[in-house]
């Protein structure tokens, strides 16, 4: 028997509507290019989104578009998030950090057929243009007055498109489980890889992101979102605060300025903050450095790389803020664990607590965890056994964006496979012991440490190379180049490191390299990552 509840699609637009209508007075305040401090309201957003979607249709964007953008967190970013999803599209963000042909493969792979881009970016997209045939246009973030001089053909200024459009639009019904948004992910080895959520997967997410134990977002709450909105969805935030009817605070280009987020933070009354290990470290100095206050901030919400426990412990001691240390992935849009107290935990004081602030935390509800041994067989949840990490749930994806599952990421009975190794506890919180997929994430971006050893191994001196990621206090993972050399040759490390450069890009370069008389290798005769990584367990770099 079925039951008799309206079937109410779960759309982006009815998080939309209910922002609109309940929350039209909130503020969005915002760091751009050309304003100081743009603050305007839900409501005056939501007008813009109905002109900029009837903008979208006098372009000729097609019903199925992929939109892309180039762009920093600020209001016009979160206009063309609702915009695009809510007229049908897909909203493509792409990360400007990324380097020349990891953009032109995303633009190209994903057909993207208009890029909206922030002036700062419009030089990088000139010197590709050219290899991205299909772009029909691109259109620059700006007003007139800001417009850049640009070779790119077909170039639009947004705000006069915008000003140009009715300020009404009839929203088309969407089927829940249409594709809303499309972020590439070089998390994995080959080329970036697309993961194309819908509206279903962003609007539980947004539910479960504001949830208490998860991000704990309110009406109260001003939100600013260090993480980048070109990195999935800057974590759902911006559909949890019109949700939740939260304030937004968005820094614009100046998201790697500690002294600008730390202004943000007082003067526009910021609760929580969200980011990467790496951004909240300036943050923290510029705080300890000045004497200064982060107040009214009473959570960071702290992913993307492994929180270090002196971190946490400086948030809460220096700035009464509680760190909800998160786990989660691209594929998973992006949350899967939070680390929230419960009952069990809340009593845990000195070393015990320190443990335990460690764990990435438990299953968010809608995602369900699983470690497996290499026979696919299920470990038990006991802290210790460690095995690969398993995720199914709401937003969580099935397969990649037209890898038509070729991605080899998912096992016969459907699980995600991410990857990461972890063991969990009998109450759930999950820790992560190790990493199976050969990439090293430094500052919250992917380095190939594949790439890295096809490069050593170009070196007429090097016999064997292996790259591993290793903990550094800045970046969180550095890569360390471990080398056999060919027998008799001398070759020094600062040779080996210059020979990296020009082919890869500069941040990519090892850090330092180590000489070995042989690497370890499995039965098969892999290499063995998980081996070298623990000989190199206690490995610090020079001067860290
Ligand atoms: P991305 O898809 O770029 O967001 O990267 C996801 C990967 O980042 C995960 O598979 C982990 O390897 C790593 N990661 C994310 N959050 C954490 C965390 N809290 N602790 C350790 N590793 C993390």
């Amino acid at each position: 028997m079925l039951g008799l509840m309206m079937d109410t699609p779960l759309t982006l637009t009815v998080i939309m509507r209910h922002g609109d209508r309940n929350h039209a007075r909130r503020e969005i305040v915002s760091v751009t290019h050309d304003h100081a401090l743009h603050r305007y309201t839900f409501a005056d957003c939501f007008a813009r989104t109905r002109r900029l979607a009837n903008a979208l249709d006098r372009l000729g964007a097609g019903a199925d578009a992929r939109i892309a953008t180039l762009a920093w967190n600020d209001f016009r970013h979160l206009e063309l998030y609702y915009a695009v999803s809510c007229s049908g599209r897909v909203c493509h963000t792409v990360n400007p950090r990324l380097f020349e042909e990891q953009i032109v493969y995303i633009l190209n792979h994903a057909e993207a057929e208009w890029v909206f881009v922030d002036p700062a970016f419009v030089p990088r997209l000139e010197s590709l243009a050219a290899q991205c045939p299909a772009v029909k246009g691109y259109v620059v973030l700006s007003d007139e007055a800001h417009m850049p001089q640009t070779t790119l053909p077909n170039a639009r200024c947004y705000e006069t498109l915008v000003a140009a459009a009715p300020d009404t639009y009839a929203w088309p019904e969407l089927d829940e489980k249409r594709a809303s948004g499309l972020c590439y992910t070089s998390g994995t080895t080959g080329n970036p890889k697309g993961v194309l959520y819908n509206h279903r997967s962003a609007v539980l997410m947004a539910y479960a992101g504001a949830l208490p134990d998860t991000c704990g977002v309110s009406a109260m709450d001003a939100i600013l979102p260090i993480v980048p909105m070109f990195h999935v969805n800057a974590w759902g935030m911006p559909f949890s605060a019109v949700l939740t009817g939260a304030k937004l605070v968005f820094p614009g280009p100046t998201l790697s300025d500690p002294k600008r987020l730390a202004d943000l933070i007082t003067s526009e009354g910021v609760t929580i903050s969200a980011g990467v290990p790496t951004v909240c470290l300036p943050l923290l100095a510029h705080a300890r450095d000045n004497g200064r206050s982060l107040a009214p901030l009473n959570r960071m919400v702290i992913g993307g790389s492994a929180c270090p426990l002196s971190m946490m412990e400086e948030f809460r001691d220096r700035h009464q803020v509680r760190v909800v240390h998160a786990w989660g992935m691209t594929e998973m849009s992006p949350l899967g664990t939070v680390n929230a107290l419960t009952p069990e935990t809340a009593p845990l004081t000195g070393a015990a607590l320190a443990d335990q602030m460690c764990s990435q935390g438990r299953a968010i509800p809608g995602v369900e965890l699983k470690i497996t041994d290499d026979d696919n067989r299920e470990l038990p949840w006991d802290g210790k056994a460690s095995g690969a990490l398993k995720v199914r749930g709401y937003w969580v994806c099935r397969d990649y964006y037209r890898l038509d599952g070729t991605g080899g990421a998912h096992d016969a009975d459907g699980w995600f496979a991410t990857g990461d190794v972890a063991s969990i506890d009998p109450n759930g919180f999950m820790r992560i012991t190790d990493r199976a997929k050969d990439v090293i994430k430094s500052g919250g971006e992917w380095i190939s440490s594949i790439d890295l050893e096809n490069t050593a191994m170009g070196h007429p001196s090097v016999a064997e190379a292996a790259v591993i990621g290793v903990n550094h206090p800045k970046w969180q993972e550095r890569p360390l180049l471990v080398v056999v050399r060919k027998q008799g040759v001398e070759v020094s490390a600062t040779e080996l490191l210059h020979y990296f450069e020009g082919k890869v890009a500069k941040w990519w370069i090892p850090e330092d390299v180590a000489f070995v008389d042989e690497l370890p290798h499995t039965a098969t005769g892999k290499l063995s990552k998980l081996e070298l990584r623990k000989r190199f367990a206690a490995y610090r770099f020079p001067g860290t």
